[in-house]
């Protein structure tokens, strides 16, 4: 066996609640997804192991509640993660509006090194849901903030249909190794 080098990175989900994080998480890892809507209760997280390159990566991915007091998580709950992904619904512009104030609350919060070049992943997930006639316009949005933001990678997903999913996380991965 080749000496592989083994890396743990955390990484943090934010998002409005009902943008499908839970959800997002649960495809990836367990490769499920319900219809049903249960609430996030404060934060917790799941792992899983990938291969980027010639590393062999543990994420440990965190989710949260969107609520507001999920704030009261604090510094503590945002400290030594490599990677903030930050999750909106493409059908539904508010919750593109809030992801600037989530990543001003990470980049508050988390206080990195250099916040101008600490990793985020923007998802814009639901892209299954038909009828949506705004969500070209939408997504062209969140394009454009991401770009205006230092290119933040934008990537939309279904975490029903488990569209984009791995293509979305091994991008986390990917952005997260920059970190440090
Ligand atoms: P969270 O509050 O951000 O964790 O959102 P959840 O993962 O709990 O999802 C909220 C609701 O949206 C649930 O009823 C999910 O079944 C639904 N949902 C999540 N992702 C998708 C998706 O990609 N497409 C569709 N159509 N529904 C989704
Ligand atoms: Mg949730």
């Amino acid at each position: 066996m080749p000496d592989q080098k083994r890396v743990l990175l955390k990484v943090i989900v934010l998002g409005d609640s009902g943008v499908g994080k839970t959800s997002l998480m649960n495809q990836y890892v367990n490769k499920k997804f319900r219809e049903q809507y249960k609430a996030t209760i404060g934060a917790d997280f799941v792992t899983k192991e990938l291969q980027v390159d010639d590393k062999h990566v543990t994420l440990q991915i965190w989710d949260t509640a969107g609520q507001e007091r999920f704030q009261s998580l604090g510094a503590a709950f945002y400290r030594g993660a490599d990677c903030c992904v930050l999750v909106y619904d493409v059908n539904a512009p508010k919750s593109f509006e809030t992801l600037r104030k989530w990543h001003e609350e990470f980049l508050k919060q988390a206080d990195p090194v250099d916040p101008s070049t600490f990793p985020f992943v923007v998802i814009g997930n639901k892209v299954d849901v038909e009828g949506e006639k705004n969500r070209m316009n939408n997504m062209r949005k969140a394009r454009e903030w991401c770009d205006s933001r230092g290119n933040i990678p934008c990537i939309e997903t279904s975490a029903k249909e488990n569209y984009n999913v791995d293509v979305a996380f091994h991008c986390v991965a990917k952005m997260a190794l920059t970190h440090e």
